[in-house]
C-alpha cells in the first residue's frame, strides 16, 4: 500500500549545520562533473591533497591484516589501548588505564559517543564559538544545548575565562575545548588553561578536550595537554590518526579518561556500554595505532621552515599581510586559516555569498566564517593542505574576487 506522506526526519536536525560539506560543496560536484577543475580547500582531507600516511603505520596494517577479520573488543584492540595508556602516562596524564582508553571510527564517532553518555534533555555544553561544527550539532542531536564562549579575532582568537564562568548555569555539564584550533589555529597557553580548568572544577564541570591536532604546530607554538593540568578532575581527551598521521580514511580516533576513578567509574561504564552498541571500530586501522604512537615522529618536518604545511601557512600569511582586503591572526597550529575580510570589500558583507561567488567565478571552495558557529559574518575558512603555489594562486584569485566587491 503507498503513502502520499513524505518521510518524516527528526526536527532537531533543522538546527545542525554542517557547511564544510554542505550546499557549496554540492555545488563544487555539479561543477565538477560538467567538466570544471575547482581547487577545493574546504576539507582538512590530507591524503586528497598528496600526502600519505606514514610507511611503518600502513606496514602495520598490511603485516596484520590476516588479523582484521573478527570484531575487536568493544573499547579497541588491547596493543592498541596499551600502547595509547603507556603515550598518554608518558605525558603525564593522571589515573589512565587501558578500561578509560576508548578507540573509535575517528574522533567524531567519540565525539557524539561522548556526549550520548553525559546529556540528559536541556543540558548545557560550553563550545567555543568559533568551533569545529561537530561538538555542537552532537551536543543538539544528543538533546542538549550549546552555550557558546567568544574566542574573538581581537583576542587572537584566545577564549575569555571569566566570560566562560559567567556563562556557567545549573543546567550546564561540560566544557569543550579545542587545541590547538579548528578553524582559527590558536594555540592556547598553559596558564589560559589553568584557569579553564579551575572553573571546569569549581563548575563540577567535564572537560572534553579535542586535542586531535596536538602535533601540528608551526614557529615554535608549545602545545600543553589538559589532562595533566587537569590532575583528578574528569577529563576526555580526543586524538587520533586523522591529520597527525595523515590516515583520515583509516577512522581511527581515541578518547582518554582520566581523573579520580572514584568520580569516573560511572562515565566509563556508559561509554563502555555504548562503544558495545557499535560493536568495534574499524580493525584494520586500530593495527596502526601502536606504530603511530610509539614509531618516529613524522609530522614535526612537515611544520618546520622548508616543510610543506610550513611554506603553505607562510603563504598565506603573506598573501593575507600583502593584501589590502584581509586581515590574519596568524595560524600557530593545525591544519587551517580563517581570514577576515576589511576595508572596503567587507561592506555589507555575506561570507555565504561571498563563497559561492568565489566558487562559480574562480574555482575556489573555501568554507564560510559563519559555518562556524560565529554571530559575525566576514570570515572564511580554508585548509593548509594544498601545495604552496597552488595556495598563492588562490590568494591571488581570492583577493580579485574581493576587488571586484570594493569597487562595486
Ligand atoms: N575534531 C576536530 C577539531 C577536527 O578538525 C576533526 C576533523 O577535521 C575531527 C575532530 C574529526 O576527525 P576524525 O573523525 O577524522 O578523527
Amino acid at each position: 500500500m503507498s503513502t502520499e506522506h513524505p518521510l518524516r526526519v527528526r526536527e532537531r536536525l533543522s538546527e545542525v549545520r554542517y557547511e564544510i560539506r554542505g550546499e557549496l560543496a554540492r555545488r563544487a560536484h555539479a561543477l565538477e562533473a560538467a567538466g570544471r577543475t575547482l581547487i577545493k580547500l574546504n576539507i582538512g582531507n590530507p591524503g586528497a591533497f598528496g600526502f600519505r600516511a606514514p610507511a611503518h603505520l600502513q606496514r602495520a596494517i598490511v603485516d596484520n591484516i590476516d588479523l582484521t577479520d573478527p570484531y575487536t573488543h568493544q573499547l579497541g584492540l588491547p596493543a592498541a589501548r596499551e600502547a595509547l595508556a603507556a603515550t598518554y602516562r608518558a605525558r603525564n596524564a593522571p589515573h589512565v588505564d587501558e578500561e578509560g582508553v576508548f578507540i573509535g571510527n575517528g574522533v567524531s564517532e567519540l565525539i557524539d559517543m561522548s556526549l550520548r553518555a553525559l546529556l540528559n534533555p536541556g543540558d548545557e555544553v560550553l563550545v567555543p564559538s568559533p568551533d569545529y561544527p561537530l561538538w555542537s550539532a552532537a551536543t543538539i542531536l544528543n538533546d542538549g544545548r550549546p552555550v557558546y564562549y567568544r574566542c574573538a579575532p581581537d583576542n587572537a582568537f584566545l577564549p575569555d575565562p571569566a566570560e566562560i564562568e559567567a556563562l556557567v548555569s545549573s543546567r550546564t555539564r561540560a566544557i569543550v575545548l579545542i587545541n590547538p584550533n579548528n578553524p582559527t589555529g590558536a594555540v592556547y597557553p598553559r596558564g589560559l588553561l589553568e584557569r579553564i580548568v579551575a572553573i571546569a572544577a569549581r563548575h563540577d564541570l567535564l572537560l572534553l578536550v579535542d586535542e586531535i591536532y596536538d602535533q601540528v604546530l608551526y614557529d615554535g607554538a608549545v602545545f600543553e595537554p589538559v589532562a595533566p593540568i587537569a590532575g583528578d578532575h574528569p577529563c576526555i581527551t580526543f586524538s587520533g590518526l586523522s591529520k597527525v598521521h595523515r590516515a583520515c580514511g583509516w577512522r581511527v580516533g581515541w578518547a582518554i579518561l582520566t581523573g579520580a576513578p572514584s568520580r569516573t567509574a560511572g562515565y566509563r561504564n556508559a561509554m563502555d556500554l555504548l562503544s558495545g552498541l557499535r560493536l568495534c571500530a574499524n580493525v584494520a586501522g586500530q593495527y596502526a595505532v601502536a606504530a603511530a604512537t610509539t614509531g618516529p615522529d613524522t609530522i614535526s618536518a612537515l611544520c618546520a621552515p622548508g616543510g610543506r604545511l610550513y611554506e603553505t601557512r607562510r603563504a598565506v600569511v603573506e598573501a593575507c599581510a600583502a593584501s589590502e582586503h584581509l586581515e590574519l591572526v596568524a595560524p600557530h597550529g593545525a591544519l587551517y586559516a580563517f581570514p577576515r575580510v576589511v576595508g572596503p570589500a567587507a561592506r555589507g558583507f555575506d561570507d555565504h555569498q561571498f563563497a559561492l561567488d568565489l566558487l562559480e567565478q574562480e574555482d575556489v571552495l573555501i568554507v564560510p566564517g559563519s559555518s562556524f558557529n560565529v554571530p559575525y559574518r566576514d570570515h572564511f575558512r580554508v585548509t593548509l593542505l594544498p601545495q604552496p603555489e597552488v595556495m598563492r594562486e588562490v590568494f591571488v584569485r581570492i583577493d580579485r574576487a574581493l576587488a571586484r566587491r570594493a569597487e562595486a
